[in-house]
């Protein structure tokens, strides 16, 4: 008696071990006892649709895979359809994009649609056509003054300390590193404060080189700090870089470092509401 309740006992350990180690998604080395199989329902989350049908849920049995669906008639006036989120692990996928699942245990996966904004009415801020595709970004500072070299590294120093995933990282200046570059030049394009040129290949850019322009940013008759006025076109150009567009002024998007109507006598990081943009992006 005492044996068989022993055993019982061990039996349930055993199962319960098997549920907690089944909600993990997309573990390769999983047990899967021989002949088990359950069945894994994906549904699929609006996340603030605002138009046509949710598709439909499917099923799967584990431990297999499937493709997700497309979005079909599925919309959200103002944005653009990027793609799925699992709601238990964070990984994104694209529509079409393939999901394993090993778990042994039955029951529901959800998949929220993530959404990119692609209009600036209602809500203020732009996004440029192209971007850099990760969220690591090398860059080196082909500068002789060290004036321009602190201020170019305030500007990252402010940029990695906002809440973005993007970050930039400052290399030695040797080509051989990295063609991303930043340079101040004496007078800019069309007196600009600053420019960013790129180069890029499917909508990703692959590489850039800001100039930071010396006569307008000490010469502005708007300055009164250009150390800051310096860092403050810094981190503007960095937006371009990660795929922010200038806003324009008299909208929502005022308080903004890609707003060319800031002061730049004081606006030198990353606004909310420009951290709230990237965050559409990245
Ligand atoms: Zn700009």
């Amino acid at each position: 008696m005492v044996r068989l309740r022993r055993s019982r006992k061990l039996r349930g350990l055993i199962s319960v071990f098997v549920a907690i180690v089944a909600i993990t998604e997309m573990l390769s080395t999983m047990i899967v006892p021989v002949g088990a199989s359950n069945v894994i329902t994906i549904v699929y989350g609006g996340n603030g649709r605002t138009h046509g049908a949710i598709p439909a849920s499917h099923t799967l049995s584990t431990p297999g895979s499937t493709t997700l669906r497309h979005r079909g008639r599925m919309s959200r006036a103002g944005y653009v359809f990027q793609g799925w989120r699992s709601v238990s692990t964070g990984n994104a996928f694209s529509a079409g994009g393939t999901v394993r699942w090993n778990s042994v245990a039955s029951g529901q996966r959800r998949y929220d649609a993530i959404w990119r904004i692609s209009t600036y009415s209602g809500f203020g801020g732009r996004f440029m056509r192209v971007a850099w595709p990760g969220t690591n970004i090398n860059i080196r500072f082909n500068v002789t003054s060290d004036y321009w070299s602190r201020q170019m590294g305030q500007g990252l120093t402010n940029w990695n300390n906002s809440i973005v995933p993007v970050r930039f990282n400052r290399v030695t200046n040797n080509p051989a590193l990295t063609n991303n570059v930043a340079t101040m030049v004496r007078s800019g394009v069309d007196g600009a404060f600053g420019i960013v040129r790129w180069w890029s290949s499917n909508n990703a850019i692959t590489r850039f080189e800001i100039e930071l322009n010396n006569d307008r940013i000490r010469y502005d008759r708007n300055t009164t700090n250009w150390a800051n006025v310096a860092t403050s076109v810094m981190v503007h150009e960095l937006g371009h870089v990660a795929g922010l567009s200038d806003n324009p002024t008299g909208s929502t998007a005022n308080n903004s470092i890609m707003n060319g109507n800031r002061n730049r006598n004081t606006v030198t990081r990353l606004q909310p509401f420009d951290e709230s943009s990237i965050l559409m992006i990245h």
